[in-house]
């Protein structure tokens, strides 16, 4: 049996409708502060992660998904002979049809003076297909010249056909690369990197301040656990704009920890905490980094080879080492809230007077990096104690410099993801109260009552109300029971006697009390809550 893949997993109802309540109200709390979606393609070249996300991450260094795309030979052919021979064949109309190995080039007009190679002898099946192509000319393209015929192959190829005699079809041989480099593609492990991408391809600075939301998967090769896994789902949400549109603002940054706030709220999860710090403006990390350089000059041979190695390369990184022995090490190392300069720290009190005035409780936390290298300032994470080991619900912060690294115009920008298999875990709701049964089952009773229930079902769907249709192969007591098993709450019974009165039997399945309803009159009964 051929199982789902480790790490991955199958969502399924009752399960869906949690999702589902996570989804809703997540859209309808963006709409209320005036996000719109964006939705960018799962996969991307692994460039955009590298350098977006940092080559030093978890993340870019040991858990993506990544390939090549297998040059595609067609593509590689016609590109080759498109850059090697287009300037000589510039002057005439032609029409390359790719043939596996081989394409064929049907040149018009004065093309002759621009061969290069003319070979005697080729492939017969290939030239009695050319051939006959050029002999059918005339009569399929009356007022045009029959084309010379070129056919291009790659060197390679050429040495393994067999020749024949052959003086109406030029054959040129292009120089191709043994192995064309494929390119290279990532499935996305997060999706900052790719909105930024979308924000600089589509100008997006001319919309002003953009303020963009996704759902979506992401892919991350982990050791899977709870609440972690290959494939995982985000919503997260991105600000992004020119400073001019107020992207910089610290009041960015709360009103987006005050919507995760909100959200939170509106799933009636509580207890969770906003761990918030500032991570510092470029020119603090810069100093930060060289203070952290040096305090882990002496300790860093006590630690673990992957944090010695970050100590070095990223020393901010190692502050995601999560081996016990290097604790105490790190505890000792200088904090980044010692090196903000005035500016960013102004603006690090402003996020938190304005999160005090509008009540958003948080806690202060300078051993938060964030394990991405793109964030700058206010970085902020939300915990929730019923999440055990894997407890961040969500994590985010500023980017202010993102989309200049990815060659774009100076746009800050702040953002989150949260992970939504983590949420649907801390929700204390049940699956089964939150999918909703269906309002009516109708039961088609005896023969050729099948048409008659699928049209009263369908005027009633038309009006939105849930209903699920039996068979007229069941029996009445097999279709109650079915209903009643569904959790319906009416069971409406399309009879022969129930047509000719064009009233129908509707039975209330809490309460067993059945009445006969007009078909004007049904909408309206049914909607009535028992
Ligand atoms: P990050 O993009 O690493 O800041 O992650 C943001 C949020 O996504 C985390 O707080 C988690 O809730 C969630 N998340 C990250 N990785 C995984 C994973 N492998 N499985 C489930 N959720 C994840």
């Amino acid at each position: 049996m051929i199982k789902a893949v480790r790490g991955t997993r199958d969502l399924l109802p009752p399960d869906t409708a949690l999702w589902k309540f996570v989804d809703e109200t997540a859209r309808s709390v963006f709409r209320a502060y005036n996000f719109q979606e964006i939705r960018t393609p799962i996969f991307e070249d692994t460039q955009l992660f590298a350098r977006g996300v940092g080559e030093e991450t978890d993340i870019v260094s040991k858990e993506m998904y990544t390939w090549s795309e297998e040059a595609n030979p067609e593509a590689t052919l016609i590109g080759a002979w498109y850059t090697q021979s287009k300037p000589k064949y510039a002057a005439s109309a032609w029409e390359t049809r790719a043939r596996g190995q081989h394409f064929e080039i049907d040149m018009r007009g004065e093309s002759e003076a621009f061969l290069v190679e003319l070979r005697s002898k080729f492939n017969p099946a290939v030239v009695e297909r050319l051939r006959a192509r050029k002999d059918r000319w005339p009569t399929s393209h009356p007022d045009s010249k029959p084309p010379l015929l070129i056919v291009a192959l790659p060197r390679r190829e050429a040495d393994k056909i067999q020749w024949a005699n052959l003086n109406d079809v030029v054959i040129e041989m292009l120089d191709i690369a043994e192995h064309e480099p494929g390119q290279r593609l990532t499935l996305r492990p997060e999706n900052t990197a790719g909105v930024v991408r979308a924000y600089i391809e589509h100008s997006l600075q001319s919309r002003g301040l953009n303020k963009l939301y996704y759902i979506g998967p992401q892919f991350r090769r982990e050791r899977p656990q709870k609440g972690r896994y290959r494939q995982f789902y985000q919503i997260g949400a991105e600000v992004i704009g020119p400073p001019s549109a107020g992207s910089e603002s610290p009041a960015r940054d709360a009103e987006i920890l005050e919507l995760l706030a909100t959200f939170l709220g509106k799933l009636g999860i509580t207890g969770w905490t906003l761990q918030l710090n500032s991570i510092g403006c470029a020119k603090d990390r810069t100093r930060y980094n060289e203070a952290l350089r040096k305090a882990l000059e002496p300790v860093k041979d006590k630690m673990d080879p992957d944090c010695q190695r970050r100590a070095v390369t990223n020393p901010l990184r190692v502050f995601d080492c999560k081996v016990p022995k290097d604790q105490p090490i790190i505890e000792k190392l200088p904090r980044i809230s010692q090196f903000l300069d005035e500016p960013c720290r102004k603006h690090f009190e402003h996020v938190q007077e304005i999160l005090k005035s509008v009540g958003v409780p948080f806690t202060l936390n300078d051993r938060l990096v964030r394990g991405l290298d793109y964030y700058t300032r206010t970085a902020f994470e939300f915990t929730h104690g019923a999440l055990g080991a894997q407890n961040a619900i969500l994590g985010g912060g500023r980017y202010d410099g993102l989309s200049e690294e990815l060659g774009g115009p100076k746009a800050p920008g702040i953002g989150f993801a949260i992970g939504e298999d983590r949420l649907v875990l801390a929700l204390n709701k049940s699956a089964e109260e939150m999918q909703p049964k269906p309002d009516v089952y109708i039961a088609p009773l005896g023969q050729s009552m099948d048409r008659e229930a699928a049209r009263l079902a369908r005027e009633l769907r038309q009006k939105d109300v849930i209903v699920e249709l039996s068979d007229e192969s069941f029996r009445l007591k097999k279709s109650l029971e079915t209903a009643s098993k569904l959790g319906a709450r009416f069971a409406l019974i399309v009879g022969e006697n129930e047509i000719k009165a064009d009233a129908f039997a509707l039975k209330n399945l809490a309460t067993g009390e059945q009445v006969s309803v007009p078909r004007t009159e049904l909408i309206e009964r049914i909607r009535t809550k028992p």
